[in-house]
């Protein structure tokens, strides 16, 4: 009797740990059931008149696009809790236009609706928020005006003017959605450095070269004075670059490939996506 309670205590963590990962299969299978489910359903015509009034990069997108955005922006919405802060009253175009602009950056990447968060707070304007900086000695507390930030493995906080001004102006090179999810994407490898996953050993190479490069050369620009089609934001470091340039790839392409080919061309290769062939499809 002695021997059996014995060999019972101790196959008890192996037991528990089997029903475990059983359970946890289970539960990813359901999950992605639901998601393909989801994906599968049209757009409710109200998201859709929202999409087609409210947001102009969604009408330059070639169709095939268009429904694969539909699709996710409908997992999002089931995934994410959109709250809101300071009095703000969470309505539908509230949830489509942050679903769309963030769902826009995952179109073709593999990944799974920015795992590791839930939350995404919105205030109804840029807020004041206070921080706390190490220069030295000094610990200097401080407040700033933000449009929006993404906490490490934790909440986004957006603007909600700022976000319907990033949905209505797809040209100007500045939206607070892409940048704030461009960050979460970033810290899908643990770190936020400005080093999103990307397939293969060669591309993380080629990333690194190409990237390390075109920062200097934004660094530089920002210590000469010297304008760019990148918003000068992206020089204060790595992570930084990565998600300005995301809102520059998507928001302006053309001149974006003009001025940096070979940061375009990373970039393509890490959206899997040619934003320049969408505006010249229906311009
Ligand atoms: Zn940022």
């Amino acid at each position: 009797m002695r021997q059996i309670l014995i060999y019972f205590f101790l196959s008890l963590p192996i037991l528990v740990m089997m029903t475990w990962l059983y359970l946890d299969k289970r539960s990813i299978k359901r999950r992605e059931l639901k998601q393909i489910q989801l994906r599968s359903q049209p757009l409710a015509p109200e998201y859709l008149h929202i999409l087609q009034t409210e947001f102009p990069l969604y009408l330059r997108l070639p169709d095939e696009l268009q429904c694969k955005l539909a699709g996710h922006i409908q997992v999002f919405l089931d995934e994410k809790d959109i709250i809101g802060r300071s009095g703000l009253e969470i309505n539908d175009k509230i949830r489509v236009l942050i679903a769309a602009q963030a769902c826009l950056l995952i179109l073709n990447r593999p990944g799974n609706y920015y795992p590791g968060f839930r939350s995404i707070l919105v205030y109804p304007n840029t807020y004041v928020a206070s921080s706390t900086r190490t220069e030295g000695m000094l610990h200097i507390t401080g407040t700033s005006t933000r449009a929006g930030e993404s906490w490490h493995r934790g909440a986004v906080i957006l603007a909600w003017d700022q976000v319907l001004q990033g949905a209505r102006d797809g040209r100007d090179g500045h939206n607070v959605v892409m940048h704030e999810f461009a960050h979460k994407l970033d810290e899908e490898n643990a770190a936020m450095d400005g080093l999103p996953l990307l397939p293969t050993a060669e591309q993380y190479q080629q990333w690194s070269q190409v990237l390390n490069a075109e920062f200097s050369v934004q660094q530089q620009n920002l210590a000469d004075g010297v304008e760019d089609v990148i918003d000068s934001y992206g020089a204060t470091s790595p992570a930084e670059f990565f998600a300005v340039v995301t809102e520059t790839f998507f928001e302006k392409p053309y001149q974006l490939e003009h001025r940096h080919p070979q940061l375009y061309e990373q970039f393509k290769q890490c959206y899997l996506l040619d934003p320049k062939q969408w505006s010249k499809a229906k311009d």
